[in-house]
């Protein structure tokens, strides 16, 4: 097979078992789900989902957010690791999207990438599913099944994300980002397998016998 057919067949098999996908961290517009996805970087999504109802209930805008103290947001989001840093970058985030974006969340990569804790994944989720501009953020789980499918040679998550836009149409890569991932977590854990179980590496590699080791993101 070559990689544009393994590519359609992770599609084809994805589309199957996932024709939706809901966003696993809650939120109602495009600022909660921009703290919540600065929230989970070291976090489980889980566990941000327990501690955002109480940060939005006393933040729910950037207006209010930035009114409250550092220690009220810290209250609320300590079981989250790296919490100290992160209540600091949700305040100073708060004030900047008033100060320079009159209270909206900004719909650009370079914007976004401007504000505290936000890096370029996380940009790339919010534009993707809060204002469906294509992007395709890669974690962790598209990184390695991305290797795993060798849809990309695993260098860096820039070469994976740069390949595997590259392998699908834009239209489909907000679908496609939420796909993976959620095969990653149900199907593919990271220290085991290597590509001989499931559906998709055996209808891709039918001949692989031994497993194949990937990169970290
Ligand atoms: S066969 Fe293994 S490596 Fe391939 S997708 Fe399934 S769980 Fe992941």
């Amino acid at each position: 097979m070559t990689k544009q057919e393994r590519a359609h067949t992770a599609k084809t098999i994805l589309d199957r078992l996932y024709p939706t996908v809901p966003i696993p961290l809650d939120h109602t517009d495009p600022f909660t789900l921009l703290i919540a996805v600065l929230l989970s970087a070291q976090c489980t999504d889980k566990r941000v989902n327990l501690v955002t109802p109480a940060l939005f209930k006393i933040g729910p805008t950037p207006q209010k957010m930035a009114r409250l103290t550092v220690d009220q947001i810290l209250a609320c989001i300590n079981t989250c690791g790296l919490a100290n840093s992160k209540a600091k970058n949700v305040k100073r985030l708060a004030q900047l999207l008033l100060e320079r974006h009159n209270g909206e969340v900004p719909a650009t990569f370079s914007d976004l990438e401007a504000l505290p804790g936000v890096g370029h994944k996380t940009a790339g989720v919010v534009l993707s599913h809060a204002f469906h501009i294509p992007a395709f953020p890669v974690d962790t789980h598209i990184h390695r099944l991305a290797q795993r499918w060798k849809l990309s040679n695993g260098s860096s998550v820039t070469q994976t994300e740069a390949d595997l836009k590259k392998l699908y149409a834009p239209a489909d890569w907000e679908l496609l980002h939420l796909q993976i991932i959620t095969y990653g977590r149900e199907h593919c854990p990271a220290r085991s397998c290597h590509g001989l179980t499931c559906e998709i590496c055996r209808t891709c590699f039918p001949n692989r016998r031994t497993p194949i080791t990937t990169r970290k993101a």
